[in-house]
């Protein structure tokens, strides 16, 4: 384990920062502390301005995520819905092109696969199956300092978190040393990737990147920062409010918009522990109510609130009439609601607005976060979408 000191020197040679002869403080805001959060985190070390950039990381490691949910695409561009999709005869690989297949990415993913011995014919190994687990497998391209750094990142250790490799296993023998750093490179990864995003309605695959410095910022469902990604997958982290020297920068590991009980679920699923920030103990999230369902009582136009939202157990009550409902009427109306949603196409423009606007509405109240969710889709569906194009401006 490196002690706070060696980390933040191995963190500022990875930014970029570490000329000794130079003095770093003038273009460093922050160190790396044990936090009050737990563990270590980043905190301020001068003020920092809203909207001042605060570091610009790049991904030890990048590519597919793991979820066996996402579409899998092109493993060097990331393409998707492309009909000359083909496997590499080598390694398996999913690739768009011939173009892509001659990329010096391609190469170096198919020379680290393409030394495993395989268990069965190229033509049987689920293209999937690797696609799932480069990310990891790519992490044995390290240089050893990089290699340092990823172990030194927090890993949750469990065995989910590196299910991808046992079943890369299935199809290839991987050398017991190899396996035991793909395995800590799914923990790191599980642990503190970020998604990156790409623009919207782009055709691409979801990819992940390891973002060492990034990865040591703690969740708060308050963030004081935002993060943005450039083609090259830099990530630039950017004060949203002032800053004060000795505070901690934090960024929210959730969906911003989601209501308290979606970001405590999530939270304790992917990260294994339930947020105590003073928006997931206030009832009404700050007065946004992201989380509120309308009265059970048809004559009370009242919300529906957690009356403790820090235990998932809780009974919630009427802001109006003061009625109570137990919690497993409640998740019955959110399970109700998640099942409805999952019925919708979220390309169908159409369909979202009269489901907005005509039916979602008659059930929850308009700042539940499915109205603001859907209100968001559509307000990125106007003006991008054929046949909803902004005229004029051309
Ligand atoms: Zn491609
Ligand atoms: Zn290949
Ligand atoms: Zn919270
Ligand atoms: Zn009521």
């Amino acid at each position: 384990m490196l002690s706070l000191e060696q980390l933040s020197q191995m963190v500022k040679k990875h930014l970029g920062l570490c000329n000794y002869d130079d003095d770093i403080h003038y273009l460093c805001k922050w160190t790396i502390k044990e936090s009050q959060l737990g563990g270590r985190g980043l905190v301020a070390t001068e003020d920092i301005s809203a909207g001042e950039v605060i570091f610009v990381d790049h991904p030890l490691i990048y590519g597919p995520r793991a979820s066996a949910r996402i579409e899998r695409g092109c493993s060097v561009c990331g393409k998707i819905s492309c009909d000359t999709f083909f496997k590499c005869f080598k390694c398996a690989l999913p690739l768009c092109s011939e173009n892509c297949q001659n990329t010096d990415i391609h190469y170096k993913d198919c020379s680290l696969i393409s030394r495993w011995h395989n268990k069965t014919s190229i033509d049987h190994i689920d293209e999937s199956i690797v696609s799932r687990a480069l990310t990891p497998i790519r992490s044995l391209l390290l240089n050893e300092d990089d290699r340092i750094l990823m172990s030194s990142l927090q890993a949750h250790n469990f065995p989910q978190h590196s299910v991808e490799i046992q079943h890369l296993k299935e199809f290839f023998d991987v050398p017991d040393d190899e396996e035991q750093l793909l395995v800590m490179a799914c923990c790191a990864l599980d642990t503190n990737a970020f998604q990156i995003a790409t623009a919207y309605g782009s055709k691409q695959t979801s990819w992940r990147g390891l973002y060492p410095v990034s990865g040591l910022m703690n969740h708060c469902c308050i963030s004081n920062t935002r993060h943005n990604f450039n083609a090259d997958h830099q990530m630039t982290v950017t004060a949203v409010k002032p800053i004060r020297a000795g505070t901690e920068i934090v960024s929210c590991y959730t969906g911003l918009l989601w209501g308290t009980p979606a970001r405590r679920t999530h939270l304790y699923k992917t990260k294994h522990f339930l947020c105590k920030c003073v928006r997931c103990a206030d009832p009404t999230e700050r007065g946004t109510l992201l989380g509120a369902l309308k009265c059970f009582s048809t004559e009370c136009p009242g919300y529906l609130l957690p009356i403790e939202p820090l235990n998932s157990s809780t009974a919630w009550r009427c802001l109006e009439c003061g009625m109570r409902v137990p919690i497993k009427n409640i998740c019955a109306v959110q399970g109700a609601l998640g099942s409805l949603m999952g019925t919708l196409d979220f390309e169908n423009v159409e369909q979202l607005e009269y489901f907005l606007t005509q039916r979602i509405i008659k059930f929850i109240p308009k700042t539940n976060q499915i109205v603001v969710d859907l209100q968001c889709r559509l307000i990125w569906a106007f003006g991008e979408v054929e046949g909803y194009r902004w005229h004029g401006e051309y």
